[in-house]
């Protein structure tokens, strides 16, 4: 394989690259590029350098999907093959006691996972169709909803891995980059362009990004994934406090509608909120200054340390100013305008769920399954409903639900009980609306404890329980310390973990955290100082929190507060 060159050249010239030959190899430092830190690479870093993991695509093509899993290299096996959305999935039976002991080849079904990313969450009725389609041919009928507006299939074969990248890419969908050290999916306003309340549309954006950016060689090397958010809704409903980069609509008291630019959130381990520039960045500029920001990553983004090589611990050793200082001056030489905060949201619920007026007097439909959780058949019918119903758009949001646009207001009532019978309800419980939770043991090498069936079991538990309950609630669940379902940002957070139950046995449960949140209260959910619940535990512990909620309460305080 082809040694990819040590360092790309950067979006503003020679200068990081310039800075790396004069300071190379005289101390190991952070692994940063642009410092000169090119060594000792650590097995992530070094798999990059021996080839870029865009170039896998060539070697399924021509040779894994023909030769059968067998012949499939280590390295693309665990590394490469995520820079095309594909992940070996857990060999099933392997309980969570073992995931931490076991090498990860014992860890390794012979069957993927593969993300379809949906930028800006934004689906036709025929992409949706052809999704539902390549679910029930090629993955046992599987088609997880994400909480980054991606759709996740299960059960792929890697014979079958070509097909499918033709019937998606047949209809403007891939699954480039939409794993891997590189820019992912990028979330955007599931109601950008049709919503009443919208301050700007950022989909040129998100789509001016994709065009330049996605599967260019330019960013295919990055430390670590990089996040990115853009919505124009003053409802903040892209979580972008928690994103590696994000633009937030802002009007700019001279300027007029733009972007407020945040940097470096993110999750899991050590979680960090993103943090404001202060710069306001017209529309026209977005794809330029994403560039550099994610420019900045590639560049000076720690990289030794893999457990420290998100851009967030860049940011906090740097601080918003000298962030910005390297931005304007190395990357846009140029001065970015400064700019104001958003505003508080004026609603708790950001996840645009039941019908609401479009400025153009159609309306939309939110509706949501249990915990993201659909499947092939099932989207199919959605898109079928949806197209007979005048709609060519859907959408999906950070939340793991779906949205129908452009529907008139007379087929309404029609579209919303064919997604009842679909059992996607338009007006669900606070528990359905609230509730999300990872893939889990069922397909997660990493998971400890099960997750889906465990949060639409407890949604069905709670909506039985406390039938009356209709207050604004996140319940969110993580079959591991990771953070791919939020759960530091939940009003309940679940932190799937190995419990000891009150017989001395070793069983599945969670860590509590409680009080997280975005948008009108952020911050992160206190972890209770050896809070833990078994699994079947659950339904009980958070039955007694909620009626000790709504019994104790002040007069308009939510659950965060
Ligand atoms: Fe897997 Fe853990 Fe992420 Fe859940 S939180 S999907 S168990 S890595």
């Amino acid at each position: 394989m082809a040694a990819s060159p040590d360092l790309p050249s950067s979006p503003a010239g020679d200068a990081p690259a310039a800075k790396a030959g004069r300071k190379a190899g005289r101390h190991r430092g952070e692994g940063q590029w642009a410092m000169g830190h090119f060594t000792p690479l650590n097995a992530n870093e070094q798999s990059k350098k021996d080839d870029d993991g865009l170039n896998v695509r060539t070697r399924i093509e021509t040779i894994y999907a023909h030769r059968g899993f067998d012949s499939i290299d280590g390295a693309d096996l665990r590394g490469r093959m995520r820079w095309w959305g594909l992940y070996t999935q857990r060999r099933p039976g392997i309980d969570g006691g073992r995931t931490a002991v076991l090498e990860p080849e014992e860890l390794d079904d012979r069957y993927f996972m593969m993300r379809v990313r949906i930028d800006g969450g934004r689906l036709t009725a025929a992409q949706l169709r052809t999704i539902g389609e390549v679910s029930q041919e090629f993955a046992r009928g599987t088609a997880d909803l994400t909480d980054r507006q991606n759709i996740q299939y299960h059960w792929i074969r890697i014979e079958d891995v070509p097909e499918i990248w033709r019937r998606l890419e047949g209809v403007g969908l891939s699954t480039t980059e939409a794993c891997g050290d590189v820019p992912r999916v990028i979330l955007g306003s599931p109601v950008a362009g049709i919503a009443e309340d919208e301050i700007i549309d950022g989909t040129w954006a998100v789509e001016e990004i994709h065009e330049r950016y996605i599967g260019s060689k330019e960013f295919s090397n990055l430390p670590r994934k990089f996040k990115t958010a853009i919505s124009g809704s003053p409802l903040l409903d892209v979580v972008h406090e928690i994103n590696d980069i994000a633009f937030v609509g802002v009007r700019h008291p001279e300027h007029g509608p733009g972007f407020d630019l945040w940097v470096g959130g993110g999750l899991s381990t050590n979680p960090r909120l993103g943090e404001r520039l202060g710069a306001w960045v017209p529309l026209a500029e977005v794809p330029e200054v994403w560039a550099g920001v994610v420019g900045i990553f590639r560049d000076y983004g720690y990289r030794r340390l893999r457990h420290r090589a998100r851009l967030k611990f860049l940011m906090a050793d740097w601080g918003p100013a000298r962030f910005r200082q390297v931005l304007e001056e190395e990357y846009l030489r140029r001065p970015l305008l400064d700019g104001p905060a958003p505003e508080q949201p004026a609603q708790v619920w950001r996840d645009h769920i039941g019908v609401h007026r479009q400025r153009d007097g159609r309306y939309y439909v939110g509706f949501a399954s249990r915990v993201g959780r659909i499947d092939g058949a099932t989207l199919t019918k959605v898109a079928e409903l949806a197209a007979a119903h005048g709609s060519d758009r859907l959408r999906t949001t950070t939340d793991q639900k779906m949205l129908i646009l452009d529907v008139e207001q007379d087929r309404l009532d029609s579209l919303t009980s064919g997604l009842e019978a679909l059992g996607l309800q338009v007006r669900p419980s606070s528990f359905r609306r609230g509730t999300m939770a990872c893939t889990g043991i069922e397909f997660c090498k990493l998971a400890i404890v099960e997750t889906k069936a465990r949060g639409a079991a407890l949604i069905d538990e709670l909506e039985r329980r406390l039938p009356d309950f209709d207050e604004p609630i996140g319940i969110n669940i993580n079959g591991c310390p990771n953070s791919c379902a939020r759960i530091q940002t939940a009003d309940i957070g679940l932190k799937g973990q190995l419990v000891t139950d009150a017989n001395g046995e070793q069983v599945e449960g969670f860590q509590v955290h409680l009080g997280g949140g975005l948008g009108l209260d952020p911050g992160f959910g206190r972890k209770v100082r050896g809070l833990k619940v078994t699994a079947a535990e659950l339904p009980d512990y958070v039955e007694r929190v909620l009626r000790r909620f709504q019994a104790e309460r002040a007069e308009g305080e939510r659950f965060a507060q």
